[in-house]
């Protein structure tokens, strides 16, 4: 498994330090967002390092992040309703943590900008 030292979603992904998960499969893990911005906000993180959506993200492993999204939204009610994923790439998107991460969040009208 490739991680990366001092990557705290390494550390979360490969429960070196424990979340609060909501999906798990051999390739990707679910938790909730620390500081959440709307009722439902989980942020699906591959196990493996990628710096973002750009870094040669192996198929599967994105297939792995489609699925959990499905999973998700089902265990979390907002699959009908709707709902929005984000994937934050660099400095002008604002990106923070420097592991590849798609945000989920829904359980109300969202604003136009959020993540
Ligand atoms: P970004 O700004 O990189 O797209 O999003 C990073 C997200 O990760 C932020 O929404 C932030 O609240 C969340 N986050 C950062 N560190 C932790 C952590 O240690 N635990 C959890 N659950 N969320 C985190
Ligand atoms: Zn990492």
């Amino acid at each position: 498994m490739a991680t990366q030292d001092g990557c705290i979603f390494c550390k979360i992904a490969n429960h070196v330090i424990e979340s609060d998960y909501v999906y798990e499969d051999e390739l990707v893990v679910a938790f909730r967002d620390m500081s959440p911005m709307a009722p439902t906000h989980v942020l699906v993180v591959p196990k493996e390092h990628y710096d973002n959506i750009v870094d040669s993200v192996p198929a599967d492993t994105l297939a792995a992040m489609a699925h959990a999204v499905d999973q998700v939204t089902r265990a979390e009610g907002i699959r009908e309703s709707g709902f929005r994923t984000i994937a934050n790439t660099g400095k002008d998107a604002g990106q923070t943590v420097m592991h590849l991460h798609w945000h989920v969040l829904g359980g109300e009208t969202l604003p136009m900008a959020l993540a």
